[in-house]
């Protein structure tokens, strides 16, 4: 068959593959009347990536229905291959962030920009071609472990001269996420069966895999949703690493829970009530002494620093 025969059913797992992604990353609402029943008004306007500079600017968004705005006038530079840390507590907007840039939901005001293209201006498909998104809590279907690396990258491809996945290239994305060394160790390695019925991994070990998967689609900006479940230590190292690693490679926003996962970040953005209230590396940060620096004093337990403010919020 040829790759047009395919193609509107490929459009279609693709819409429905977005609309899972989404509801599990928000779970709170199911979106795929977002995708599946507007006609795209951009369809066939192709977004070119060279470099993978990001850009947001003055961009304001409030949920239908919602009485106030989820984000005010969120304004950030990425530069390419840079890795960007989001953090703040709960319910800040962090999430909703993301979910702009792949237009899951459209900016009241102001713009996103990829290389300097509103992304509003192409098609969210070829938007979509150029991102990579790990959810939270990432989605394994029964089959082996390289389907499911594999899963989403070749059969979504609908570009005629998609390239061919060998498992070299399996391989070394598995390398990249930090996830080769367990899929090793597991009793058929790569052919192991996961999902339902399959070998149960961690919920680390799932998000590792979600990282291989998202690294093999080879995206310009790739964006990781850190599990908020507790890992262990050494999960905890190895995401990290993987973050560390995708960074370079691609432009990276990593949403974290655990400020330790983002330390290394080239910029950390911190989200307080829908607005970057401070941003700069670690170290900037610990040194302004603001919000940051009491979220990591309680990280790493040194209570007794810990400002009165924001004590008092956090009796409220
Ligand atoms: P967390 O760290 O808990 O994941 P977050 O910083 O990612 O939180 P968001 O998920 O972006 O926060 O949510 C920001 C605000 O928007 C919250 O008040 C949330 O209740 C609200 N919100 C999120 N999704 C929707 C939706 N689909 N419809 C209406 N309101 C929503």
């Amino acid at each position: 068959y040829s790759q047009s025969f395919y193609a509107p059913i490929r459009q279609l797992m693709l819409d429905v593959l977005d609309s899972y992604e989404d509801a599990l990353a928000s779970s709170k609402r199911i979106t795929s009347v977002l995708e599946g029943d507007h006609p795209d008004r951009n369809e066939g306007r192709e977004l070119t990536v060279l470099e993978g500079r990001l850009e947001y600017e003055d961009v304001s968004f409030t949920y239908e229905g919602a009485d106030e705005e989820t984000l005010t006038d969120v304004s950030f530079a990425a530069e390419p291959g840079s890795l960007v840390g989001v953090v703040g507590p709960t319910g800040a907007g962090k999430s909703t962030l993301t979910k702009l840039l792949f237009r899951f939901y459209e900016p009241d005001r102001g713009a996103i920009r990829i290389d300097g293209t509103d992304i509003s201006d192409v098609s969210r498909r070829s938007l979509r071609e150029h991102l990579g998104y790990v959810s939270q809590d990432p989605f394994l279907f029964y089959g082996t472990v390289r389907e499911n690396i594999v899963y989403g990258v070749r059969e979504f491809d609908t570009r005629a001269d998609a390239p061919e996945i060998d498992h070299a290239d399996v391989v070394a994305a598995a390398k990249l996420a930090g996830a080769h060394e367990f899929i090793t160790d597991l009793e058929d390695g790569y052919d192991t069966q996961v999902g339902e019925r399959g070998a149960s991994l961690s919920g680390g070990q799932r998000q590792r895999i979600a990282i291989a998967r998202a690294l093999l689609k080879d995206p310009d900006v790739l964006v990781l949703d850190e599990a908020t479940s507790h890992v262990d230590n050494e999960t905890e190292r190895q995401i990290q690493r993987s973050i560390d690693a995708t960074a370079g490679e691609q432009t990276t926003i990593a949403i974290a829970h655990r400020l330790s996962t983002v330390r290394n970040a080239d910029q950390i953005l911190v989200v307080d009530d829908g607005e970057i209230v401070e941003r700069g590396t670690h170290d900037e940060l610990v040194e302004q002494d603001g919000l940051y620096a009491d979220l990591w004093r309680v990280q790493v337990g040194d209570l007794e620093a810990v400002s009165e403010a924001f004590l008092e919020r956090a009796r409220a």
